[in-house]
């Protein structure tokens, strides 16, 4: 598989009896990322580690193995879990490095870099606050047992800036780090619109050589190390001076898979429809229908708007999350969604706390539904 994708929470910002606030999991051959980390975040992290065990033998989620956190704004629904469950980390006696992103303003960015205060106008949610407190109150190598990095970025700009641990200072990067290890799969912030500086995130596999073509080389009579040479995409020439190309030995190259996490936005995210075409999106639907004003003067979307946003992006697979607490049923937003989806291939399913989405090498992609005593299709 390329990605198992954990969704441990699944309500907007007030939980219900069902569902938690935002915290996800994307699961990668080389690594795992967290996507938003709200308030509890360390109890659903280690209760999804606990069903794994018991229902899935052989699937783990070890804390070691998460290289990156990645925010999507500050609003507290999605980071008031983080320090916490750092702590739970270090109780658990990680060493592997953590780094830790997440978006800020054009402003805040400027100040920060000038040795200025966070400016007052920036909102109580601003994410550089609660990096700096975050620092102070032990989200530190001091205090933690494995090094962390604190980077914000402006993302409208590309530009990014690392919180120095010592100091109240930052000093700017070349541009946004990637977890240290990745080689095969990408990092990649995608500009949202919300009521404070927000971004979604995307992991994207690398794309692959097309299949080679044995049948050609056997034709051409090819040695080992000819073979091997087209394989790795070098041109030959043969002793007869013949030049082969190794374009002419693959097939299609095949795209990398891409799966995004939305965060907060109003429909229609700028980062997100940029994009021709992702396997897995998803999206927030905070709202129903009868409730789209509210969607409007909040920013936030509707379930046809995360629906018109997949149409957009050319998602294969839309699934949606972020229900309001006044959205009973996950039913209501999902034949919404679906309504507007029903002329295209595009599939859609609803999230529930504890569900995974499962993208597989070749692009397919499955719903496992969390029932309490294991995972359904
Ligand atoms: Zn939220
Ligand atoms: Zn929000």
């Amino acid at each position: 598989m390329a990605f198992d994708v954990h969704v441990l929470g699944t309500a907007s910002a007030r939980p219900t009896s069902k569902r938690q606030v935002s915290g996800s999991i994307i699961k990668c051959d080389e690594g795992n990322v967290v996507i938003d980390a709200g308030e509890g975040f360390q109890t659903r992290f280690a209760n999804q580690r606990k069903n794994l065990k018991l229902f899935e033998k052989g699937t783990t989620l070890k804390t070691a193995k998460i290289d990156a956190v990645c925010l999507t704004h500050g609003h507290l629904d999605h980071t008031w879990g983080l320090l916490p469950w750092l702590q739970s980390m270090s109780l658990d006696n990680r060493d592997s490095p953590l780094l830790v992103l997440g978006p800020t303003s054009e402003e805040v960015f400027d100040s920060l870099l000038n040795n200025q205060q966070i400016p007052d106008q920036a909102p109580p949610a601003e994410l550089a606050r609660q990096f700096r407190y975050w620092q102070s109150l032990g989200g530190n190598h001091e205090a933690l047992s494995y090094p962390i990095r604190w980077v914000l970025g402006d993302i409208e700009n590309n530009r990014w800036l690392e919180f120095d641990a010592q100091q109240n200072s930052v000093h700017q990067l070349q541009g946004m780090p990637q977890p240290s290890k990745w080689k095969n799969n990408k990092l990649c912030p995608l500009k949202t619109n919300h009521s404070v500086p927000s971004c979604a995130w995307m992991v994207e596999s690398k794309s692959k050589y097309g299949t080679f073509n044995r049948m050609k080389a056997a034709e051409n009579r090819l040695n080992v190390e000819q073979k091997g040479a087209l394989a790795s995409g070098q041109d030959i020439e043969l002793d007869d001076g013949t030049k082969l190309y190794a374009a002419d030995f693959r097939g299609e190259p095949k795209n990398g898979l891409r799966v995004i996490i939305s965060g907060d936005t109003a429909e229609l995210a700028s980062g997100i429809i940029d994009l021709d075409n992702c396997d897995l999106l998803i999206h927030e639907a905070t709202f129903v229908e009868d409730a789209a004003k509210w969607a409007d003067d909040f920013l936030h979307s509707t379930a046809t708007g995360a629906a018109r946003t997949a149409v957009q992006c050319g998602a294969k697979h839309l699934a949606i999350t972020h229900y309001s607490s006044r959205t009973k049923d996950s039913g209501e937003p999902l034949r919404e969604a679906q309504s507007i989806l029903q002329d295209s291939a595009i599939s859609c399913s609803a999230l529930s706390d504890g569900d995974r989405i499962i993208v597989e090498n070749d692009g397919q992609i499955v719903h496992l539904f969390w029932n309490g005593n294991g995972w359904s299709r």
